[in-house]
């Protein structure tokens, strides 16, 4: 079908996926399943194919292709008949490997992404833990430094590809104390002295590995930090919207084939002397079905080209994961439903559609944090433990805030780290300030001192509002409240100041 999002090189491409996933893993499904595991050789093959790097650069072996080549992969990805298969693949690519390619050195690119993209190795996320899943920054696993190497001690749970990959890229703390702001990323090999792990039994994705990872003493040389000390919260921010996009667009292929398979039950299946096809009673469901579907792959669409073209794009990921995982649940429901006995039988995959997309409300962030996240985007209003917002008529002015961080500079945090910021503030209050931050000190002047490593633009109001805890700077800037010219720069800055006393 025409579309304002594809070319024919798009649609060629879906349907090489589609075909290799038809003839090559399709056929294995109900043997993987009953195993409880992929073949490696299926990643051999699809690295072989350039499946494993579609957005990644070709220096590193990727196609640099666009984003809806990736979506349309993940689409057709679901012709596998395994959300296990869609997992271990999509986390592989899309999750493992984002950090190290967006910030990761050129050695640790070197070393786990270009591997990853030819198949050769699998990559796991390892961000959850047993005490703690959706509040990341509540992570308790830590990494220690000691001379040249990290030591690291923790439990992770639920680790797709955690027992028979090949590497983590591991979220742990740096600074216990810092929150959201101690946490790192760090590459850890599964091989590694210290790591244990242990797969555990699912209600559903059964070929694909979910594990309890432990880590005891675990050294990993000072290289495998992925980009800055502290600034892992930040880049699992940054990469939340492709996590979400991925389980939408998963849960949408899903969903579609599943209406397919039913529709082909249906037509070769009577009762009462007529095609199931006939009885309105399952085609109205089916028809209702397909229409949400429909509107629901067209916003993962919008959101992938948002993402593709530089524009804001959180909103309408979120919306997409949230709508898209809960709509593929309620398809796979129905779809049983039409197939009678036959659909709670494993003889069919439909009982497989149905047990695999409990998963989709839970992974990559549940439906409730997917709301709690749109419900602060609409309102702007910072989350509940930001306390009693501040910013008002009684509040404190522009002046009055920028003057105040020099005070708040956590100097032990920002060590011999040294940057120019440039603060352009528009709205009712508008003004121009520079903060400089070296030699351990911090110094505010009014107007655009110095050359700027950094250029902020923003409303005076969304300036006041995170200031003063009433805004979350996650929500203002992932809702393009905020723009800057350095995003690295601005996640250290972001870390470098004491929030106001309260
Ligand atoms: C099959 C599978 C594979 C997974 N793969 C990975 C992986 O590869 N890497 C990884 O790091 N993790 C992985 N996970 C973990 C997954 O991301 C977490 O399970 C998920 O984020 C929820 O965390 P939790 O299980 O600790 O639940 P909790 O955070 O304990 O939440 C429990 C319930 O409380 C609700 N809740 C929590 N906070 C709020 C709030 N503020 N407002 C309203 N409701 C709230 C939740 O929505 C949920 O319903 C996987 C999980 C599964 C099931």
């Amino acid at each position: 079908m025409p579309s304002v999002y594809f070319t024919p090189d798009h649609e060629e491409f879906r349907r090489q996926v589609r075909r290799f996933m038809d003839q090559e893993i399709a056929p294995h499904a109900d043997e993987w399943e009953e195993a409880g595991v992929i073949p490696r050789e299926a990643f051999g093959q699809m690295g072989r194919l350039g499946f494993l790097g579609i957005s990644f650069p070709e220096e590193y072996g990727g196609s640099g292709a666009d984003m809806l080549f990736a979506v349309i992969f993940l689409e057709e990805l679901t012709r596998s008949r395994m959300g296990g298969f869609c997992a271990a693949v999509s986390v592989q690519q899309f999750m493992a490997t984002q950090h190290i390619y967006r910030w990761g050195s050129e050695e640790l690119k070197r070393n786990y992404l270009t591997p990853s993209i030819a198949g050769d190795k699998v990559g796991a996320l390892a961000i959850t833990e047993p005490d703690t899943g959706s509040d990341v920054a509540a992570i308790r696993g830590k990494a220690v430094r000691d001379g040249e190497h990290w030591v690291i001690d923790g439990a992770k749970t639920f680790i797709t590809n955690g027992a028979l990959g090949d590497f983590y890229t591991l979220a742990v703390k740096t600074d216990p104390a810092g929150g959201a702001a101690g946490v790192s990323l760090i590459v850890v090999d599964r091989e590694a002295p210290g790591v244990s792990a242990r797969r555990l039994k699912k209600l559903g994705w059964y070929c694909s590995d979910t594990a309890e990872v432990a880590f005891e003493g675990v050294r990993a040389p000072a290289g495998r930090l992925v980009g800055r000390e502290n600034m892992g919260f930040y880049y699992l921010m940054e990469a939340f919207p492709l996590e979400r996009l991925c389980g939408a667009a998963i849960s949408v292929g899903s969903a579609d084939i599943c209406l397919q398979e039913a529709l082909a039950y249906m037509r070769q299946r009577t009762a009462f002397g007529r095609p199931l096809t006939k009885y309105q009673a399952l085609t109205h469901r089916l028809a209702d079905l397909a229409s949400q579907l429909e509107a629901a792959r067209q916003l993962i669409y919008h959101a992938a080209w948002l993402m593709e073209n530089g524009h804001p794009h959180e909103r309408e990921c979120t919306m997409a994961k949230l709508v898209a995982t809960e709509l593929n649940q309620r398809v796979a429901d129905a779809c049983l439903q039409c197939l009678g006995g036959y659909g709670f039988m494993e003889e069919y995959p439909m009982a497989r559609f149905f047990r695999d997309a409990r998963a989709g409300t839970i992974v990559a962030g549940t439906s409730e944090i997917m709301r709690e996240i749109l419900a602060r985007l609409m309102t702007g209003e910072a989350p509940p433990d930001r306390g009693k917002a501040m910013a008002g008529e009684q509040g404190p002015g522009l002046a009055e805030l920028f003057n105040s961080l020099p005070g708040r500079l956590r100097t032990e945090k920002v060590g011999d780290w040294q940057g120019v910021f440039h603060f352009d503030l528009a709205g009712g209050r508008p003004g121009q300030w520079t903060v400089e931050i070296g030699g351990g000190g911090c110094r505010v002047s009014q107007g655009h001192q110095g050359q700027a490593g950094c250029l902020v633009e923003m409303d005076a109001a969304t300036y006041i509002g995170i200031e003063t805890g009433a805004l979350d700077p996650q929500a203002a800037f992932m809702g393009g409240k905020i723009k800057v010219s350095d995003l690295g720069a601005m996640l250290k800055y972001l870390t470098a100041f004491r929030p106001l006393d309260k």
